[in-house]
C-alpha cells in the first residue's frame, strides 16, 4: 500500500479489491447506512445506479460507498525530538499574556482540555506558543485547526517562520500540495474527517466560527481525531452560549485574557435607533445620524467600515455616500473577486472607507478604523458576529479607542447580548488594570 507514514493517524479509503486489509466505510445501522468518516446516516436513495449506497456528506472528501474500505495504522508519533519544540520566535509576552501563556501550559501538561478566551486583539496565537513548544518537544503530534480556511491560511506562515524546525503540513479543500506526514498540521476542521486518534494535542481556531458552531459532522471530526488520551485547547473571542455554559458549570476550564496585547479596554457598542431605515434607503436616504457621522468622518479624513445585512443592500448604500460626496470608498462582500485587493487598498489607505457584509467580521485588521453597522438588529448579525465587528476597532497601539455604532430598528436580544459581552469582558480588564 506504498508509503506507510501516509497511513498514520489517517482513515483512508482502500484502494483496489475488496480482499484488501481494512474495514467497511458503510456500515448497516438500524436498517440505516452509517458513513465511518462522517459518522452520518445515509439517507435512503443515496445510492449509485446498481443501488449501492454511498455517503453524499463527506462526498468532497472523495467519495465512499458500501463496497469501499477504510485503513488506519495507529499514529506511532514518528519525529525527531527538537530542542525547545522547535519554537525560534524572538517576540516578547506582556505579563497578562505570560501569565495566560502559563495557565495554557500547565494545563497541556496535564493532558486537560481547555479553552482560551481571549478579546479580539489580544494576540492570541502567540500565547500559544509556550504550550505548543512544550507538546513539540514531548514528541507529541499536534494539530492546529480551523473552521475558517483565511484564519488557517493567514496562520501558516506564521508558524512555519515561528517554529522554523518542526515539520509542518498545511491541509484545506483544493490546496496544491500533496498530504504528507507531519509533526504539526495546520488544516481547517473539514479536514480532520480523514485522521483517526493522530493528535495528542487539538487547537480549534475560532471555536465559535462559521461552520464549526453547532456542527455535528465537524464536531465528532474533532473527537476521532484527537487521541483518547489527548487534549484540545479551544480559542476564541466569543465562545457561543453552550461553551459559556460549560465554563459557567466548570465543565471546561478556562482562561481569560480580557486586555487587548497593548492594554487598553474593548470599544463599547454604542447603539442608536433608526426607524424604517430600509424604507428610507429605497428612496435614497440613511439615517440622519448616521449621514452626519460619515460627513464628519470624510472632513476628519477617518476611515471607517460599514457593515450592513445583505449583500442586496451594498449598491444603494454605497450610491448615498457618493452623493454625499464621499467618492473614496467601495463595496465588499464573499463571493467578489477583489476582496483581498479591496481589504489591501484600504489599508495602504487608497481607500478610506468599505461598506461590506459580515465578511470582514474577523480576520482583518485596520491600523486606525471606525465601525459601523447598519441594521445591526438583523438576525443575519449574531452575538458573536457584532462582537467580533466591535473588534474592528482600536487594535493599533497608536489608536486604541474608537467608535462602534450600530443603527438598529430595534433592542434586540441579539443586540444587547453583544453589549452585555463587552461591558462583562471589559469588567474583567479593569480588573487586571485595563485602559478606557
Ligand atoms: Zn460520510
Amino acid at each position: 500500500m506504498g508509503d506507510a507514514t501516509l497511513w498514520f493517524g489517517r482513515r483512508l479509503p482502500v484502494p483496489g479489491p475488496a480482499t484488501q486489509p481494512g474495514k467497511p466505510a458503510l456500515v448497516a445501522h438500524h436498517q440505516q447506512w452509517r458513513c465511518q468518516r462522517c459518522q452520518q446516516v445515509v439517507p435512503p436513495g443515496d445510492e449509485l445506479p446498481e443501488h449501492v449506497p454511498y455517503c453524499r456528506q463527506c462526498l468532497n472528501l472523495g467519495r465512499l460507498t458500501a463496497h469501499t474500505k477504510l485503513y488506519t495504522i495507529t499514529e506511532p508519533n514518528r519525529f525527531s525530538r527538537v530542542v525547545d519544540g522547535g519554537l525560534t520566535w524572538q517576540g516578547h509576552l506582556s505579563d497578562h499574556q505570560q501569565r495566560a501563556a502559563q495557565e495554557l501550559l500547565q494545563r497541556v501538561r496535564h493532558q486537560e482540555s481547555q479553552l482560551l478566551w481571549a478579546v479580539t486583539g489580544a494576540g492570541k496565537t502567540e500565547i500559544v506558543y509556550p504550550a505548543l513548544a512544550w507538546a513539540l518537544a514531548q514528541g507529541w503530534r499536534v494539530a492546529w485547526a480551523s473552521p475558517r480556511v483565511d484564519v488557517c491560511l493567514e496562520l501558516a506562515p506564521r508558524l512555519a517562520r515561528d517554529f522554523a524546525a518542526i515539520p509542518q503540513a498545511v491541509l484545506y479543500g483544493g490546496q496544491p500540495v500533496p498530504y504528507a506526514y507531519r509533526q504539526l498540521t495546520i488544516c481547517t476542521t473539514h479536514q480532520l474527517l480523514r485522521f483517526e486518534h493522530a493528535f495528542d494535542l487539538v487547537i480549534v481556531d475560532e471555536v465559535d466560527a462559521f461552520p464549526l458552531a453547532m456542527n455535528p459532522l465537524l464536531l465528532g471530526a474533532i473527537d476521532r481525531a484527537q487521541k483518547p488520551q489527548g487534549c484540545r485547547l479551544l480559542l476564541t473571542a466569543t465562545p457561543d452560549r453552550q461553551l459559556q455554559r460549560l465554563v459557567a458549570h466548570h465543565q471546561l476550564a478556562v482562561t481569560y485574557l480580557p486586555l487587548r496585547y497593548h492594554g487598553y479596554l474593548l470599544p463599547p457598542l454604542t447603539v442608536q435607533l433608526a426607524w424604517r431605515w430600509r424604507e428610507q434607503l429605497t428612496r435614497g436616504k440613511l439615517p440622519a445620524a448616521l449621514m452626519r457621522r460619515v460627513r464628519r468622518y470624510h472632513h476628519q479624513q477617518q476611515c471607517f467600515l460599514l457593515f450592513v445585512p445583505h449583500v442586496a443592500d451594498l449598491a444603494p448604500v454605497v450610491q448615498v455616500l457618493r452623493r454625499l460626496g464621499l467618492t473614496d470608498g467601495t463595496t465588499v462582500h464573499a463571493q467578489d473577486p477583489d476582496r483581498q485587493a479591496k481589504v489591501q487598498r484600504m489599508r495602504d489607505g487608497d481607500l478610506t472607507y468599505l461598506v461590506t457584509t459580515t465578511i470582514l467580521e474577523r480576520g482583518v485588521t485596520f491600523p486606525n478604523v471606525m465601525v459601523l453597522i447598519l441594521g445591526g438588529d438583523d438576525p443575519v448579525f449574531s452575538t458573536a458576529a457584532l462582537v467580533q465587528i466591535a473588534g474592528r476597532v482600536g487594535r493599533h497601539r497608536d489608536h486604541p479607542r474608537g467608535d462602534v455604532v450600530s443603527y438598529c430598528q430595534s433592542q434586540t436580544l441579539t443586540v444587547r447580548r453583544a453589549q452585555r459581552m463587552i461591558v462583562q469582558l471589559n469588567r474583567r480588564g479593569r480588573q487586571l488594570g485595563g485602559r478606557p
